[in-house]
């Protein structure tokens, strides 16, 4: 059933990992309940939609047909680009289909996590599929990235709420970030930047130093040329300490287009 007055979103996923929506479901202000049914009216979600088949791809063709330039599309997932997209289809269609149906007629599109924004895990290494980001497929649009992987549920509630309340879109940097999330460096905000400074850095996983909370650079850390809220905002709702610096793991640079997804962790054969 399409409401008209909750703002209605339509939630794309291609080639994707559900990280991207696990990290919503574990926000919890405001509660996922909170954000379903009282804030905004989810018309179309692969995850979450409790209908499903001809009957959820049917709800999704009313709300772009009843809310033209007014509902906001939120995409997960990459799109690959080789052979037609066959790569990905969904109900008959590739991804590259059903993005250029939908994404003309939205009033805002969000790329949701590294993959939506800029090809991701899907065009890592030899990129089989030639996955793109949505940015690359919608030039003519304004196209709000919110990298990450998984993203920090807050960046897009924070965009969505916003976009809700003054009816345009956050301030956004260059790569389309919100200024609000990505406009300091992980390095200036670290825990760690004490033991930095001081020139104390952990040699390898588990030395004393690691395991006294020393400076990640050497062990690869890219936390002073990633853009991004992480040591601020945290992940999981746990408490101080709670983001991949925090609990000894460095910062491998995914909300960065050039850094995260080029690292030998991420290169597929
Ligand atoms: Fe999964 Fe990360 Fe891609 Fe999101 S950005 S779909 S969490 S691989
Ligand atoms: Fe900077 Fe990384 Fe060291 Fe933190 S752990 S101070 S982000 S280099």
């Amino acid at each position: 059933v399409v409401t008209a007055k909750r703002p209605p979103v339509i939630w794309l996923s291609f080639q994707e990992c559900t990280g991207c929506v696990e990290s919503l479901l574990r926000s919890s202000h405001p509660t996922l309940e909170h954000l379903l049914l009282d804030l905004i009216s989810l018309d179309y979600s692969e995850t979450l939609s409790a209908a499903a088949g001809h009957q959820v791809e049917e709800a999704k063709a009313d709300s772009i047909k009843a809310n033209k330039g007014r509902f906001i599309l939120v995409v997960d997932g990459a799109i690959p680009t080789k052979d037609n997209g066959i790569y990905c289809k969904i109900a008959g269609k590739t991804a590259l289909e059903i993005l250029k149906e939908t994404a003309p007629h939205a009033g805002a599109v969000i790329a949701m996590g590294s993959c939506a924004s800029w090809g991701g895990v899907a065009a890592a290494g030899s990129n089989p599929t030639d996955a793109v980001g949505i940015v690359e497929l919608l030039p003519k649009q304004k196209v709000v990235t919110i990298p990450g992987c998984p993203p920090n549920p807050y960046n897009l509630l924070s965009t969505v709420l916003y976009y809700i309340t003054f009816k345009k879109l956050p301030e956004l940097d260059e790569k389309g970030r919100p200024k609000f999330a990505y406009s300091r460096i992980i390095h200036e905000n670290c825990e760690r930047r004490p033991h930095f400074d001081a020139g104390r850095f952990a040699q390898q996983f588990g030395d004393d130093l690691h395991r006294r909370g020393a400076c990640l650079y050497k062990l690869g850390c890219k936390g002073p040329e990633t853009y991004a809220n992480c040591p601020t905002v945290l992940f999981g709702e746990t408490g101080a300490g709670t983001w991949p610096v925090g609990i000894g793991h460095p910062c491998f640079g995914c909300t960065e287009q050039k850094v995260g997804f080029q690292t030998p962790l991420f290169t597929l054969a």
